[in-house]
């Protein structure tokens, strides 16, 4: 029956919201929240004698006792949301039919928390929550410590300010470390973290907390001259008055071009230090506004396009504990399958037990899952509802999964390890290294082929790929003639890979992908390498003691001598090292972060280097330039506050032709 359905929903949402807005802690992603309250709505509009007073439907989010009530003196409402550009269109289609073509403006919808801000005289006199948008919580003194609130306006004006508190994604990490390592409450999200800072009785607690707010609507209540005319016009006023306002706002002529907006930042949005959940467009003409008004929750004239979550809840069915290549044991969540940026995800990180531990995670739990830019997806949260404490604690492994040797924990490390030298899962592990893409690169030979590879005894190290025939591989499990062919292939024509994919395969303890390019360019030749003093390799750029002991010891330990006479033996040896082209970028060190749109981040190395050049992978006072692509990450940040130059891939093209 629908009215049951109806019910169900209400009752759902009104948990959710009390989670939410109350606890500031969630019990389900905000996807499935919207999902449910789209439904409710389209129930309750198909069927309108079920629309109750009490329906979540029809009133915005909620007070909480803990603070003073303030009645505001102006309402504040929420937005209407959809996840759909034809929605969109649907909305502009309707307004434009009353009141013709409109400019719409585009900003991002910050996921943090709505205040109004009063300003008497230009001096900042109250700070309230939306709380339920009639009345909300008086935060004065909380709000007074965050620094991106000024306390004194550049003109002395009464007027009403209403923004969003958040904090930044980076601070949000270092709060949750923080209170992971304290044993206290995790924020599933920057929202939940800005919400539980900014709400809290003692404000020098808040004051400690990293938050900051970008303001988005003027309500003048005094007598200004010249007040702003459209929506445009008051955000530059904000500014004007010294408040933070979005840089990233843009006035579009309809709505196709408010779509290319939401679409560019659903791609660029990792790329901000402050989470967004979405874009609101809103009808640029103040009188149109007037005309449309409200519905009971929210304004006609605005709407918000949500971007496809980053974060949802599912089930963790399993913990897989997975060998690596150096014997570490990782946790690994098995999920029940959901959809999550784009992709059906059924695995995700746990890092180490020592996370797991931390997390609580059981077996059976429901567990927030985020995806971020291309990082795989990581368990961030476990919803510890009744549930969760009824399902057995989780203990850690005793034995390797694999050969069933014991584990131990290395000293000064967090890793279980598996120390038996002819662990299979280990050996795999190695061989599927040395062939991934940052390696050597043998596309053709995957985890599947290079198990049954060892289970027949055709291999047991990555020396032993070499001396495999086509014949070899004519004895697998469904494998024929041609694609017997093509493995066989791969693998000779990989036999001289540059030296940095050498250094990389070789799994030297701390030298990365990174670090081996810096190697490769540093010393030219495999011979040069081995034969370098921990003095000659801790000379390197990035490259400290541990790391040039790692590598010293690496080269004199006897099992690798003899891997490096086997591979010489069998003619796998690194090509020579590139000869400079030119001398233009001598003496400069470059850095590259994020993705580059028409060269890979290997290629752009190899000009730099062809061109005299040196690459690094970490950001110091030393760099010249840092090439920064889509998505660039800390290294970018780092630039930034040392003043390194930075350049996108167009400059970094036009230095180089
Ligand atoms: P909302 O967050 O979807 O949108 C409205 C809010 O957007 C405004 O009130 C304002 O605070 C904010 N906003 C951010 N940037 C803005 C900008 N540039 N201009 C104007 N407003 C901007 O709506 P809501 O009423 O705050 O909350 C409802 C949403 O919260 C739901 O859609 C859901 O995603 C989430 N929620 C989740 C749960 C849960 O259990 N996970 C529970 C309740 C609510």
């Amino acid at each position: 029956m629908v009215v049951d359905r109806i019910n169900f929903l209400k009752d759902e949402i009104n948990k959710a919201n009390y989670k939410y807005y109350v606890e500031d802690n969630p019990s389900i992603s905000d996807y499935e929240y919207d999902k449910m309250f789209a439904e409710l709505k389209k129930l309750e509009s198909e069927n309108p004698l079920f629309i109750s007073p009490d329906s979540p439907t029809q009133r915005v989010g909620s007070v909480s006792e803990k603070f003073f009530p303030h009645k505001h003196k102006y309402r504040l409402y929420s937005l209407d949301n959809t996840y759909e550009y034809e929605d969109l269109q649907d909305w502009y289609k309707k307004i434009v039919k009353e009141y013709g073509n409109q400019e719409l403006v585009c900003e991002l919808k910050i996921d943090g928390l709505a205040m109004a801000l009063t300003y008497e005289n230009g001096i900042f006199v109250r700070g309230v929550t939306r709380g339920d948008g009639i009345t909300g919580e008086d935060i004065t003194n909380n709000l007074k410590t965050v620094k991106a609130i000024p306390l004194k306006l550049f003109e002395p004006v009464d007027i009403e300010v209403r923004g969003e508190v958040y904090m930044p994604k980076e601070s949000f990490e270092k709060l949750n470390e923080e209170n992971l390592r304290n044993g206290e409450k995790l924020f599933a999200n920057p929202r939940n973290a800005a919400a539980g800072s900014i709400r809290q009785l003692d404000s020098t607690i808040t004051a400690k907390r990293d938050l900051s707010m970008f303001c988005y609507t003027a309500i003048i209540t005094g007598n200004v001259k010249n007040p702003p005319q459209n929506h445009y016009e008051s955000l530059m006023y904000l500014k004007k008055l010294g408040f933070k306002v979005n840089p990233n706002i843009k006035l579009c002529k309809n709505a196709t071009e408010a779509i290319e907006y939401c679409k560019e930042w659903d791609e660029k949005r990792f790329s901000l230090d402050y989470a967004t959940d979405g874009v609101v467009i809103k009808v640029n003409s103040f009188a149109v506004q007037q005309e449309l008004g409200f519905t009971s929750r929210a304004p006609k004239w605005a709407t918000a396009f949500k971007f496809p979550p980053e974060e949802v809840t599912t089930k963790l069915v399993a913990i897989e504990e997975s060998v690596g290549k150096t014997g570490a044991i990782t946790p690994i969540a098995i999920l029940e399958p959901v959809q999550l940026g784009g992709s059906t995800v059924a695995r995700a990180s746990l890092h180490n037990f020592d996370e797991v531990g931390r997390l609580d995670v059981r077996i059976g739990d429901k567990v927030y899952i985020k995806k971020a830019a291309e990082i795989i997806p990581k368990v961030v949260k476990v919803i510890e509802d009744d549930e969760h404490y009824k399902l057995p604690q989780y203990t850690m492994p005793k034995n390797c999964p694999s050969c069933n040797s014991e584990l131990h924990i290395h000293e000064g490390e967090v890793n279980l390890y598996c120390d038996n030298p002819d662990c299979p899962a280990k050996r795999c592990a190695k061989v599927e290294y040395w062939v991934s893409k940052d390696a050597m690169d043998i596309d053709k030979i995957g985890p599947s082929i290079i198990e049954q590879l060892y289970n027949k005894g055709f291999i047991k190290t990555p020396v032993d790929l070499y001396k495999l025939t086509m014949q070899d591989f004519m004895q697998l499990d469904l494998v024929k003639e041609k694609s017997a062919f093509n493995m066989y292939n791969a693998i000779q024509e990989s036999k001289n890979r540059p030296l940095s994919r050498f250094i990389t395969a070789f799994t030297i303890r701390n030298v990365g992908k990174e670090t081996a390019g810096v190697l490769a360019s540093e010393f030219g030749t495999l011979e040069n390498l081995k034969n370098a003093s921990i003095e000659e390799l801790s000379k390197v750029e990035g490259i400290g003691e541990i790391i040039a002991q790692d590598i010293f010891e690496f080269f004199r330990n006897p099992k690798n001598i003899k891997m490096l006479e086997e591979l010489k033996s069998l003619n796998v040896e690194p090509a020579p090292p590139i000869q400079n082209v030119s001398d233009k970028l001598k003496g400069k060190t470059f850095v590259l972060t994020g993705t580059l749109k028409n060269m890979t981040r290997d290629e752009a190395s190899e000009k730099i280097k062809q061109l005299g050049g040196k690459t690094s992978s970490s950001v110091s006072k030393n760099t010249s330039y840092v090439i920064a692509g889509e998505n660039a990450g800390s290294k970018l940040d780092k630039a930034l506050k040392l003043n390194v130059i930075i350049l996108t891939e167009d400059d970094f093209l036009e230095m180089i032709s």
